[in-house]
């Protein structure tokens, strides 16, 4: 599968935001976005062109995909799904997004970020319900349990992460034992309960022409 192998710092500088895609540095003052808040690349710093809407749209679009750190053929994917459903299809989109396996671990703070979470699904330290899942897509359901396998809790990664949990601002739609490690999606979050900063209704308005 394709990955993106440059610095993920520069999606952040690319968007003007930060985008949290490194764990822990990210909250400190070596954050990239500190030091260099102008867009990579060597034209960064000369003058910026006239945006036109589909250009804003875009951004958009791709500011999703990098927080949530899906390749393009995948979220065009989520897109599709969340458009045939009822509802207000950006709002179905980010929920979709949210309750991903992989945007869940990170969500309860077991890992410092959604690319460290997905490498902890992916090799098999996480269970659903007490079974173990290595799919990061697996979309989690109300009144799931997710937890770190009982072998996997003495990892070095998990334990630096349960301990520094308050920063990724645990949500009111998660639950969390920490004597267990295990969390419950309470309910499929509401779109003010989803902190991403993006303009969803932009991405919808991208695919919809
Ligand atoms: Fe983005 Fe984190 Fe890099 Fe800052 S440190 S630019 S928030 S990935």
């Amino acid at each position: 599968m394709a990955r993106y192998k440059d610095s993920v710092c520069r999606l952040c500088r690319r968007e003007g935001i930060r985008l949290y895609l490194k764990g822990d540095r990210c909250y400190s003052d070596k954050c990239a976005i500190e030091r260099r808040s102008y867009p990579p690349g060597e034209h960064g710093q000369g003058r910026r062109p006239k945006v036109t809407p589909y250009g804003v749209q875009l951004r958009e679009k791709q500011k999703a995909r990098r927080i949530y750190g899906i390749l393009e053929n995948q979220f065009r994917n989520y897109f599709h799904r969340a458009s045939r459903k009822q509802g207000v299809t950006g709002e179905i989109l980010l929920q979709l997004l949210e309750t991903r396996l992989d945007n869940i671990v990170y969500r309860l703070g077991l890992a410092p970020s959604r690319s460290a979470a997905r490498q902890l699904v992916r090799h098999g330290h996480v269970h659903v319900n007490a079974r173990r899942v290595d799919i990061p897509s697996f979309s989690v359901r109300p009144g799931d349990s997710v937890s770190v396998a009982p072998p996997s809790q003495k990892l070095q990664v998990v334990k630096d992460a349960v301990a520094n949990r308050r920063r990724t601002e645990m949500q009111a739609w998660l639950d969390f034992d920490e004597k267990t490690m295990t969390g419950v999606l309470l309910q499929v979050p509401s779109r003010e309960d989803i902190p991403v900063p993006v303009q969803e209704h932009l991405i919808v308005e991208l695919y919809s022409k």
